[in-house]
């Protein structure tokens, strides 16, 4: 899939694809741009693409040939379902590392376009997504006991969360920024731990919140896309 499109020059373009067998890459499209144009299908936003690529300089890859094997058409219809669409891809772009190949990542991909593309509501199913794409990259948010000493959380209370050291924080080691009800961090852990979880408002907008904070974090910048999710 496509994860972000540049014009190069006037006649081409990269495009930086995630893909099953190379993890995320670079791709020059000779002709991409222009009045005849080419390997249109790469280009196509949220859809999966079947691409053929060949070695070129360095670390950029060369497209033989892109065709779209699935498109998600309501993807496109909503505001709200292109906003969860592209900040899954924009995580994916600022959290798999180049070249990585992430085939878990990938279908939670997937699994988060068919999910919108048949009309589940998109923040909750960003929700999920983030939480476990945090997981298959390995930098889950701590949530069962403090980031800094380790102390076990108590069940059924309220706690700190502080994205800069990444989940939980005990009032002992100074807490942290957000305060996350019971509620929340019930439903954030049992995703991590797999299952699906209906998110009403309340926990909806505190794992928003936590979600940012996170991912902002974990890569050292801001994330304009997935800000949606606390507008
Ligand atoms: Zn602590």
């Amino acid at each position: 899939m496509l994860l972000r499109a540049v014009d190069y020059g006037e006649r081409d373009r990269v495009a930086t694809l995630f893909t099953r067998s190379h993890g995320r890459l670079s791709a020059f499209a000779p002709g991409a741009r222009g009045s005849r144009r080419r390997f249109v299908a790469a280009f196509e936003p949220f859809a999966l693409i079947r691409v053929e690529l060949v070695r070129g300089r360095g670390e950029l890859w060369r497209l033989r040939d892109a065709t779209v094997s699935r498109a998600f058409g309501a993807v496109l219809r909503d505001l709200d379902r292109m906003a969860a669409a592209s900040a899954a891809l924009e995580i994916v772009r600022e959290s798999v590392p180049e070249g990585a190949t992430d085939p878990e990542v990938l279908d939670e991909v997937i699994a988060l376009f068919e999910a919108i593309d048949r009309g589940e509501l998109p923040r909750q199913t960003l929700v999920g997504f983030a939480l476990r794409a945090c997981a298959h990259l390995g930098h889950a948010p701590r949530l069962d006991a403090c980031a800094t000493c380790g102390r076990p959380r108590p069940r059924k209370k309220p706690a700190f969360f502080d994205g800069a050291r990444g989940g939980v924080v005990c009032q002992s080691c100074g807490g942290g920024p957000i305060v996350l009800g019971a509620a929340t961090l019930d439903r954030m852990q049992r995703t991590l731990d797999g299952e699906i979880v209906d998110w009403p408002a309340e926990p909806l907008a505190e794992a928003a919140r936590v979600l940012v904070d996170h991912l902002q974090a974990q890569v050292g910048k801001e994330l304009p896309c997935v800000g949606w999710l606390t507008r």
